[in-house]
């Protein structure tokens, strides 16, 4: 058993859990899911499966002929996943990523818990207003995807999406721009976007065990983050990113991964079992977990 926290005994009966992800070693969703199935009283077990990309179909379909309860899927499978499923939840189509799947009466289900999650987390942790605000969202993958889609909900004047390569972006732009105002760009082309309020780095940049980069150069920093300004980060390990921390240094409110990630996970749980996640029993598992340096 990989988790200090789980102290339930493993039997016939034990469910199968996990998280398909390339890399997956630093994630934290083993760590916090235990707790909360340990908390819930239920007979589960979840663990971190390296699926390179050559691999993803056949590990979904191990999902069936094992009989697993669902698996979270990251990066980079967000999308590709969606191939190999039975059928795939209204808002996770229109997201066009997957990153919780559960396996029920024979059917792989495909849903979106990234985008409600950081939602949640980023009106509970600022006061940021999403309705009216001009947003940077950095990054075109499969987590800026979720994210996109319910900041577009949250009707913002526009949104930019920046990301290395443009064709990405412009798909996503196309996407979400049924929703919200929206303006696809490379990263090189950083200089046509005005001033704005928030500035959300979805990509894996700044990530373990590569911590001193950073998802844009600071040039750009310094143009737009200040006082006024909002900056979020998804990558959640570590939990204060060096973008975070430059842009605190311009006086930016920042906002880390980390409430993002304990809802995407408590979401998950409710759509495996039905029942309401133990959230603060997962906070807790977390938070300790990096106090050790797991
Ligand atoms: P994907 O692989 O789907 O997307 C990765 C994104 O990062 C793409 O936009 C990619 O650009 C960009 N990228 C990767 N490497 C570089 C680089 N060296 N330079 C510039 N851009 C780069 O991953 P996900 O969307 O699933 O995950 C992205 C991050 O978000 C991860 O760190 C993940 O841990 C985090 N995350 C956090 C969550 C939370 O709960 N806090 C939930 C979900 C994700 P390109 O398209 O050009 O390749």
């Amino acid at each position: 058993m990989g988790s200090q926290d789980s102290h339930f005994a493993l039997d016939s009966h034990t469910m199968m859990y996990g998280v398909f992800g390339d890399p997956v070693r630093h994630s934290k969703s083993p760590i916090m899911l235990n707790r909360a199935f340990q908390e819930a009283g239920i007979n589960a077990v979840y663990t971190a499966f390296h699926i390179t990309p050559d691999q993803l179909e056949h590990a979904v379909l191990g999902i069936k002929a094992l009989g697993f309860g669902g698996v979270n899927v990251t990066i980079p499978h967000k999308l590709e996943v969606m191939r190999f499923l039975d059928d795939i939840d209204e808002g996770a189509r229109t997201i066009g990523a997957v990153n919780t799947i559960v396996h029920r009466d024979g059917q792989l289900v495909g849903y979106n818990t990234d985008g409600i999650g950081y939602v949640r987390s980023l009106k509970e942790e600022t006061s940021f207003q999403v309705q009216g605000s001009r947003i940077l969202l950095i990054g075109a993958g499969g987590a800026a995807r979720g994210v996109a889609y319910a900041l577009a909900k949250e009707c913002p004047s526009v949104v930019y999406i920046a990301n290395r390569s443009k064709e990405r972006a412009e798909q996503l732009s196309k996407d979400i721009g049924k929703f919200v105002e929206c303006v696809s760009i490379s990263t090189s082309e950083l200089g046509d976007v005005p001033a704005v309020d928030l500035v959300v780095n979805t990509t894996s940049v700044g990530m373990h065990p590569n911590i001193l980069e950073l998802p844009i150069e600071e040039i750009w920093m310094d143009r737009w983050i200040g006082g006024g300004t909002t900056v979020s980060d998804l990558v959640y390990n570590p939990v204060q990113t060096r973008f975070l921390q430059a842009a605190a240094e311009r006086g930016a409110t920042v906002h880390s991964g980390f409430g993002m990630f304990i809802y995407q996970g408590a979401y998950a749980f409710e759509y495996w079992t039905g029942q309401q996640a133990p959230v603060a029993a997962m906070r807790h598992a977390v938070e300790r977990s990096f106090q050790r340096k797991s």
